[in-house]
Parts: C-alpha cells; sequence; structure tokens
C-alpha cells in the first residue's frame, strides 16, 4: 500500500472519534456532477449561471425556471453510495466515526447506512409546503409538473440551502462540536472555497487531519497528510470495503 495510505490506514485503525467533513467530490463517482461545474452544452440551455438559479431571490421570481435546472441538475433519483460512502459507513458501525457532516444534499451517506449526518446544505429528500408546511419526498417533487404544489395551493419549496440563505444554525453547531472533539479530521472531495463551511475546519485542535481530494486544495499546506487520489478507491481500501 501507499505510504501515505498506510498512515491514513494508521491512524484510523488506533482511533474511535473519526469525523468526516465531505464535499461535492464524494458524490461525484456516485454519478453526481458539482452543479458548480457546469459545462458548455449545459450552459446554452439556461440564461443563468447556477449560482443565480439555486439562489433565494430567483426562486421567488421565477420559480419555474429554477425547477427546471433544479430537476435537470440537481437531482440524481439512480445515483447510490460509492465505496467512500460505504467505508464510512463501515466505520460508524464499527464505533470508530462519530460524525458525517457534508455540503452535499443527496441523501447518500443515509443510503449508505451512515446515521449521524449534518447536511450543512440540507437535502432533497425534505421538502415542505411554504403555506401549511406539509413535508413531501423526493418521489413526489420529481413527479409533478414544473412547479411542485401541496394540495393546499402552496409552492413546495425543496429543503435545500439556497444561496443567499444561511445555514441551519443548530446543524452548524453540532459540526462545529464534532470537529472541536475530533481526534482524526478527514476532509474529502472539497476543494475547500465554499464558505462558511469551509471555514469549520478551523475549529479542529488535533495533529490528524487529513485531506483527500484529486485536486490540490486551498489548505493543502494546514494538513498534516495530503491524499491527491480519488476518495472512493482511498477509503475503499484502507477500510477493506468494496465499492
Ligand atoms: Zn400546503
Amino acid at each position: 500500500m501507499d505510504e501515505k495510505w498506510q498512515q491514513l490506514k494508521d491512524w484510523i485503525d488506533g482511533s474511535s472519534n473519526i469525523v468526516f467533513f465531505g464535499g461535492a467530490g464524494v458524490s461525484t463517482e456516485s454519478g453526481i456532477p458539482d452543479f458548480r461545474s457546469v459545462d458548455g452544452l449545459y450552459n446554452q440551455q439556461y440564461k443563468y449561471p447556477p449560482e443565480t438559479i439555486i439562489s433565494h431571490s430567483f426562486y421567488v421570481r421565477y420559480p419555474e425556471e429554477f425547477f427546471r435546472f433544479y430537476k435537470d441538475r440537481m437531482l440524481f433519483t439512480d445515483a447510490r453510495p460509492n465505496a467512500a460512502h460505504k467505508a464510512l459507513a463501515h466505520l460508524e458501525g464499527q464505533g470508530k466515526l462519530k460524525a458525517v457532516i457534508t455540503q452535499n444534499i443527496d441523501g447518500l451517506h443515509q443510503m449508505a447506512g451512515s446515521r449521524e449526518v449534518l447536511e450543512l446544505h440540507g437535502s432533497v429528500h425534505r421538502n415542505y409546503c411554504t403555506r401549511c408546511g406539509e413535508f413531501y419526498d423526493l418521489d413526489y417533487v420529481v413527479k409533478c409538473d414544473g412547479v411542485p404544489h401541496c394540495s393546499c395551493g402552496g409552492v413546495i419549496k425543496p429543503g435545500v440551502v439556497l444561496y443567499e440563505e444561511g445555514l441551519d444554525n443548530r446543524t452548524l453547531q453540532k459540526a462545529v462540536t464534532y470537529i472541536r472533539n475530533a481526534d482524526v479530521l478527514i476532509i474529502g472531495g472539497t476543494s475547500l472555497v465554499v464558505y462558511p463551511a469551509a471555514g469549520l475546519i478551523d475549529y479542529y485542535r488535533g495533529n490528524k487531519l487529513v485531506l483527500i481530494n484529486k485536486g490540490a486544495t486551498s489548505r493543502d499546506s494546514q494538513a498534516d497528510l495530503v491524499i491527491s487520489d480519488r476518495i472512493g478507491e482511498v477509503l475503499g481500501t484502507v477500510t477493506g470495503v468494496d465499492g
């Protein structure tokens, strides 16, 4: 095994207080593209950049266009957990991993069996009527044509955090507590540029900060171990969990 992978394995084997912080790269191996990396072809279908469409004011003003983008580019109902999700669920089951903190909204960690999942940006699986508060699942939203409506006539809003909206404070506080108390902090699939979530890692006080990302991140110099390989491959191998 690669020397760096072996180092990670040793830290995982020796710890019962691991916390994982993940970004879009964790889901790309399940076939879910980062919606920020919209390619030219897709760009031609939309008059606005993704950051504009996925904003609160755009959602309020142009709900049809918002839901066209949302359903086309942010919902992937056929996606299944990859080796990274499975490895993390396995470590939690062994009592070694305390929590998964994620910027992803796809629910794949829970599908893999993880229980303590802090979804900083919400989830596509929780949708609520903006008029009466009724809950709707993802299936209902997908099956509605265009803008999804409640039986009361209100618009159903996806339970995801849009641009211009704040993160849920309770979730954020829990994430801070887990990171502050973590022995090993593994960060994967993010280039750590999306704030305020990226600022969370500053709460870590230990000396086993691991960054796993295909490309360089803005925090590489801060890390105790940097692994530039695919996260599913790394976590799957060091935990012995197959994808
Ligand atoms: Zn309603």
